[in-house]
């Protein structure tokens, strides 16, 4: 085994083993390997290995993954934006991924929802909350939520599928859930609204047994997977 598939089947044991000690399956916590900044070729042993979904956080770098696995007939990939959007950049987005996470203003969406070409199913788009209210954080405070999710499931190109968070990060496991309960009793509560809100997109290698706990429905692992991230190639 090389070494992104034994770290993708610790990471997949970790979830797993986190979903059964809260009584959850560990089917219902889906694993989104960030792959930002790494090679196809790390991409494609991570398929190799069974993995699917992956997360990218730049534009440009995502949509030439996607078009590389495209063109060797590579089929059957989930890919999520997972970055700060800028509206410049939005078209990219609706012509190639499969799901964005960081929609925070219904200026983003609709530009989503109108660049996405017809013969695509809907972009799925996870509202993006800045749950630890940082200032320098994107993201919408919950109070914002329901007014935002009602303008966004009008949208015919968009898929509203849940919430995703990024807490400013804390040590200790009972802050961790007291976050990410936040997190899920919104979720529920969208879920109850809108019969297409499935993903609660929170926790990543810190905060994952936490996010789990509180009902997370996808965790985001870059560095577990792939290793150390290199910038200064970039
Ligand atoms: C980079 C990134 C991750 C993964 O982070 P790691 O520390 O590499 O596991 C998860 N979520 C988001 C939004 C990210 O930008």
């Amino acid at each position: 085994m090389n070494d992104i598939a034994h770290n993708l089947a610790q990471v997949r044991d970790k979830i797993s083993a986190a979903a059964l000690r809260c009584g959850r399956a560990s089917e219902d916590v889906a694993l989104l390997a960030v792959s930002k900044t790494k090679p196809a070729s790390a991409v494609a042993e991570a398929i190799d290995a069974g993995q699917r979904a992956f997360g990218e956080n730049y534009v440009q770098e995502g949509v030439d993954k996607i078009r590389h696995f495209q063109e060797q007939g590579v089929t059957g990939l989930q890919w999520h934006f997972i970055g700060p959007l800028q509206s410049n950049k939005s078209r990219l987005v609706a012509e190639h991924f499969d799901w964005c996470h960081t929609v925070d203003r219904l200026r983003i969406a609709s530009r989503l929802s109108d660049q996405r070409p017809a013969g695509m199913p809907p972009l799925n788009i996870l509202i993006q909350i800045n749950i630890s209210d940082e200032e320098s954080k994107s993201g919408i405070p919950l109070a914002e939520l329901d007014a935002l999710a009602d303008q966004v499931a009008e949208l015919p190109g968009v898929c509203l599928r849940g919430l995703m968070a990024i807490p400013a990060p804390v040590s200790n496991y009972e802050r961790q859930f007291a976050v990410a309960q936040q997190m899920a009793v919104a979720f529920d509560a969208l879920k109850l609204r809108y019969p297409t809100v499935d993903t609660l997109s929170l926790g990543m290698s810190d905060d994952m047994e936490a996010a789990i706990a509180a009902g997370s429905t996808l965790v985001r692992i870059g560095t577990a997977i792939f290793g150390a991230r290199d910038y200064t190639k970039n």
